[in-house]
């Protein structure tokens, strides 16, 4: 699909050179997504909340949010799924800056601790429930406090450690994990070609050094989670190059067979189990049955103030004046519910994963490589949830798009079939026996089935 060394390069392997060659542009485009970040984040600090006489197209705190909330989250999702992670080499405005503070910075090494693979999944889990304690999609404040705090992390993590880089981005945004594993669907990336990196020569025209910023070892570069789509090693040695790919080859026969345990629980739990309750608790009627619950045993042991206590917005929801505060008794139900669907999702992936590894006689790593074939139910899925933020805003203010929620619906039962040949194609790398592939095939789809369903109906409701 591409060349390499002396062949002529393709479209898209132009288009990564005209990324290379731009870099300047790339950067003016970078500070201008740093103004129009910093803007949205703080001028609706500056105003009064919203009524109901106010939409996007009048109002600065409505725009904001739906900038945020109902274009940036789920079409940056969507655009990692499509082309890989551009937005984080292109367009994120907290990667630039964390980069930037580097460049100037003070080049300290790496601490051990920050390479730990589990910060990916603790952060994300960590933003996303604090993020729906103070109700993030709706109000101002806690959109500027996390989104604020975690850019000022950000640059002081890069004033820090390593030089020109992207020690944030790589160890510690909470998106991260996500944007890594929704990238693995995607049909382009960056593909560094062994023989051609030992023969290759430099092309004319380019410096000899390569800042690969997020720190990806370019030499033995197995995949695209990790890679931020720069372009910065674009014709490296004539090695390196932009091409498309089988979008299923990564999960199915590239970095899907290193998969680890932190992978399959950002996938399994969090993704398939936290992300489907964090954006739809409101509308359960689980939710409420929870809160009636515990508002009955408040009762009947005499305790009047976890139905009363009230904290400060940015630990719990506090805005009475738009009658909208979440109580401790509120959190903690909520904080049940989601405990209830992370454990529900694990039982109901976790139980087939493990029947498959015996069904194709356990191998080592098998149960992650399988779990990999879930990412485009997780991906459609999340990005299906997130599409909900865009509509209700839309709705609220008078706007409707047709046949959105069938859309949903559609995308995410073809991401189920694929999970469903995903998962056989998988199969097939631990198993000959094509009745034992078939019977393991069997048992995944039995929760994608489910999932998928349960997904489908709420978009449907
Ligand atoms: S491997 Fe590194 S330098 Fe190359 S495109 Fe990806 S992020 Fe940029």
């Amino acid at each position: 699909m591409t060349s390499h060394g002396g062949g002529v390069p393709t479209v898209v392997a132009r288009f990564g050179d005209v990324l290379l060659r731009n870099q300047a542009s790339i950067r003016r485009l970078q500070w201008a997504m740093v103004a129009i970040y910093a803007s949205l984040l703080t001028v609706p600090l500056l105003l009064p909340l919203p009524t109901h006489a106010d939409y996007l197209w009048n109002n600065a705190v409505r725009f904001a949010q739906f900038v945020f909330w109902g274009v940036w989250w789920p079409f940056v999702i969507l655009a990692t799924a499509l082309v890989g992670r551009f937005w984080c080499g292109i367009l994120c405005p907290e990667g630039a800056l964390s980069e930037l503070a580097s460049r100037h910075g003070a080049g300290r090494a790496i601490p051990g601790w920050m390479k730990w693979s589990g910060w990916p999944v603790v952060s994300f889990i960590s933003t996303t429930v604090y993020g729906q304690l103070t109700s993030i999609y709706q109000y101002p404040k806690p959109a500027a406090l996390l989104l604020g705090g975690s850019t000022f992390v950000a640059i002081v993590i890069g004033a820090r450690y390593g030089k020109a880089k992207r020690v944030w981005c790589r160890f510690l945004c909470p998106v991260n994990g996500v944007f890594g594993i929704v990238s693995k669907i995607a049909p382009l990336h960056f593909r560094t070609d062994a023989d051609g990196w030992r023969t290759g020569h430099q092309q004319l025209g380019r410096s000899n050094a390569v800042n690969c910023a997020p720190l990806i070892p370019i030499k033995t570069m197995q995949g695209a989670s990790a890679c931020h789509m720069c372009g910065r090693c674009s014709g490296y040695r004539g090695a390196i190059r932009l091409c498309w790919r089988n979008p299923a080859s990564d999960i199915v026969r590239g970095s899907g067979r290193l998969a680890t345990m932190w992978e399959t629980v950002l996938i399994v739990p969090v993704l398939l189990g936290l992300v489907p309750a964090a954006l739809h608790w409101s509308d359960s009627g689980l939710f409420q049955v929870i809160r009636l619950w515990l508002v009955e045993r408040c009762l009947d042991l005499q305790l009047a103030w976890p139905l009363s206590l009230r904290l400060p917005w940015w630990i719990l929801t506090d805005y009475p004046l738009k009658n909208d505060v979440m109580t401790s008794v509120d959190a903690a139900a909520l904080l049940m519910l989601l405990s209830a669907s992370v454990a529900a999702a694990t039982a109901l992936f976790g139980i087939p994963l493990a029947a498959c590894a015996s069904i194709l006689r356990m191998k080592r790593g098998l149960p992650h490589h399988l779990a990999q074939a879930l990412i485009p139910l997780a991906a459609a899925g999340l990005f299906g949830g997130l599409l909900s933020l865009t509509i209700s805003q839309l709705r609220s203010d008078g706007i409707v798009i047709p046949c959105t929620d069938l859309f949903r619906g559609g995308l995410v039962l073809a991401a189920a079939v694929w999970s469903v040949v995903l998962a056989f194609r998988i199969a097939a790398f631990y198993d000959p026996r094509r009745a034992a592939r078939l019977w393991a095939t069997a048992v995944m789809a039995v929760p994608i089935a489910l999932f998928s369903a349960a997904w489908i109906a709420a978009f449907l409701a």
